[in-house]
């Protein structure tokens, strides 16, 4: 048996009921876990030509090698499938949950899950300490993600853990979720709809094993280590967040000793006492409940959009409930909103006898419910704003609208259907240099790039107006973030506005999608890792320190002793290269992803910045991109990784593919 890892991946076919088991250990440690066995995997097994709700689309449930112990943060784990949001058109992509499933899937005996098939009637999967059944779920049909949960513990007991969908993903809702708990959702990429049309209503796990360790010793101090570099909050940013112990701090995952954003257990206990509550969606809560309002735009050549959550705190508290019970994202909520306030505004009030009170909590209750089961003009909308913008023909919307109204959609979706979340433009303003690394996030990632830009994206707290916050969140002289980008890649220019240093810049950007594969894989939160920055306890702690650095070293110095094997931070950076190139091969093979596809994002960044008015033209782009193929080692025709790139990965047999 490997350390770290089970060494076991189990594979369940729904059409003819086999279940089967694969060792991990063909895919580490190269390509890690989580993220990067899963694009391996799909690589090896996804034909070109299979849609999202297709039998032969496969779900992979992938957790990593430090998953289960107590490595900081390692209770997540990484699902993977066809999005059916994708816009235009679907394709394969990733999105990570946390709370307590992924831990108790490696206890009861394994890795992962590959799913595929499509079973007759409604089931669930019951993992239970390496046995597997596949078991009628009719009665679960139809039930919201609360009532499934607690049916599942009152059948297989207190202590199982599951992932379940709600009448959206039974409903193919593009933007249903997987649920666990009440509150830790596998959101933006619709897989709950993928899950609906597998006819798989939950996957319930028990496990009493645990999860070898190599050296364990030393990774008992490597955790110390860590939790001390984490415990103050996700980065310096957090230090003037009050600080909250356990049992009044409640951490959305498991093995998570980070001081985030406490405020959720203040705010949520007073609504709901289930059992099953972990930690409100930190960004959304505000929105809900805080009657949080932001209009980022006052320009003509940009639409004002404004993102205001009137239901207030016990309406918000409650519309997000229902999301999640219902088995819905809310971010989408966050989309519709500045949405139908342009349709207000421009006077119309009722949509198919809809009538958009949108300040309403009852609408947003009422609504929510419409489009979860695709009652009347809820199966519009139930197909994510941007498609609902090609339908305003379908909503009776006055033809002299239909511009405006796709153009808003356009900002608050800007590509790949995915919401505008860190964009820099569109619904949300960042002063450069910040926005050239989101753009180039974006520009070649398969979903909104969160897990590689939330790092870089925090140094915009102080560089307000960011949000509506009008002052820094925390007083970091500029010289200090300058001194922690010479350390951390040479040349503290790298932050300073504008577009040069270019290739730095570039470099940058390409480093944090490395590390993002390194988190996304090993698994570790998204919002700590890496650690480019340090978390302090005070003002006064970071006033007497020289630069922010954190510590980089700090995934594989919980990676070694827990699994053995010698990776350095190098080597380590090489494997997430290793994914981030295969992730590029697979959309080569089945999706001719190519250069106009990376391009998709170009148009918002040339609209001026709002807080510098610093924009992109097409030349600049054009540059940008071109450095960004130079770095990469990709053809900056086609975008394709060369045969000599993959080479030095070790992907010759990729190449091999697509160069036939
Ligand atoms: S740092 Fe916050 S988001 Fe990350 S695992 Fe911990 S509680 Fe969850």
């Amino acid at each position: 048996m490997p350390y770290g890892w089970i060494g076991k991946i189990l594979r369940i076919d729904l059409t003819n009921k086999d279940i089967s088991v694969i060792d991990t250990m063909k895919y580490a440690p190269q390509f890690i876990g989580g993220r990067g066995i899963s694009i391996k995997i799909a690589w090896d097994e996804l034909k070109p030509g299979v849609g999202p709700y297709d039998p032969e689309n496969i779900m992979i449930f992938m957790t990593g090698p430090l998953t289960g112990t107590l490595a900081p943060t390692s209770g997540r784990g990484m699902i993977s499938s066809i999005s059916p949001r994708v816009y235009p058109d679907p394709w394969f992509t990733r999105s990570n949950v946390g709370g307590y499933w992924a831990p108790e899937l490696k206890y009861a005996g394994f890795d992962g899950l590959i799913i595929v098939g499509k079973a007759e009637t409604p089931v669930y999967l019951w993992i239970n300490d390496g046995h597997v059944e596949i078991k009628d779920a009719k009665e679960l049909w139809g039930k919201g993600t609360l009532a499934t949960q607690k049916i599942l513990k009152d059948i297989h007991g207190e202590k199982v853990q599951s992932l379940c969908i709600g009448p959206a993903g039974e409903n193919l809702v593009l933007f249903s979720t997987i649920q666990h708990n009440l509150s830790n959702a596998s959101g933006q990429a619709g897989f709950g709809g993928v899950m609906g049309s597998k006819n798989l209503k939950a996957i319930a796990i028990r496990g009493t094993g645990g999860v070898e360790i190599a050296d364990p010793s030393g990774f008992m101090e490597a955790c110390k280590y860590v939790e001390n570099l984490v415990k103050n909050g996700p980065n310096f940013v957090y230090m003037l967040a009050p600080k909250v112990a356990p049992p009044d701090r409640i951490n959305c995952s498991a093995a998570c000793p980070c001081n985030c954003e406490p405020r959720a257990k203040r705010n949520v206990p007073a609504k709901i006492s289930s059992g099953f509550l972990t930690m409100m969606e930190h960004c959304l809560d505000p929105m809900f409940s805080w009657g949080w309002e932001r209009t980022e735009y006052n320009r003509e050549d940009v639409p004002e959009i404004k993102t205001k959550a009137t239901p207030g705190f016990d309406g918000g508290i409650d519309v997000q409930c229902l999301n999640e019970d219902l088995g819905l994202s809310g971010w989408e909520y966050v989309n519709f909103y500045p949405w139908f306030e342009v349709f207000v505004r421009n006077g119309v009030k009722e949509l198919k006898g809809l009538k958009l009170d949108i300040d309403s909590p009852k609408f947003w209750y009422d609504f929510i419910r419409m489009v979860a089961n695709r009652e009347g003009v809820g199966d519009i909308f139930a197909d994510s704003v941007i498609r609902a913008s090609e339908r305003l023909k379908d909503l009776r919307v006055p033809e002299e609208l239909w511009d405006e109204l796709k153009r808003v959609a356009h900002f608050i979706q800007p590509a790949y259907g995915f919401p505008s979340h860190r964009l820099g433009r569109a619904a949300e303003s960042q002063p450069s240099p910040i926005w050239i690394f989101s753009m180039l996030h974006w520009a070649f990632d398969t979903r909104d790039p969160m897990s590689s830009h939330h790092q870089s994206s925090f140094i915009e707290y102080i560089f307000p107006p960011h949000h509506g916050v009008p002052n820094p969140v925390a007083n970091v002289p500029f010289k200090k973030i300058k001194t922690t980008y010479e350390k951390l890649f040479g040349n503290g220019d790298i932050i300073e506005p504008g577009f040069e240093p270019m290739d730095e810049k570039v470099k940058c950007a390409i480093w944090h999608q490395h590390r993002s594969c390194i988190k996304d894989s090993l698994l570790l939160c998204d919002w700590v890792f890496p650690r480019t920055f340090a978390s302090f306890g005070s003002q006064e702690e970071l006033d007497k320190a020289t630069d922010l650095v954190g510590d980089i070293d700090a995934e594989s110095k919980l990676f070694i002793p827990a699994t053995g094997i010698e990776m350095s931070s190098k080597d380590l950076e090489k494997a997430g290269e290793r994914i981030y190139n295969l992730e590029r091969a697979l959309h080569i093979r089945n999706y001719n992803r190519n250069r106009k596809v990376d391009e998709t994002i170009e148009w918002v960044c040339e609209l001026p910045e709002k807080t510098d008015g610093t924009k992109l033209d097409k030349d600049i782009f054009n540059k940008l991109i071109d450095t960004y193929y130079k770095f990469r080692g990709w053809n900056k025709t086609n975008a394709w990784p060369t045969k000599d790139k993959l080479k030095e990965l070790g992907l010759e047999d990729v190449a091999r593919v697509i160069y036939r």
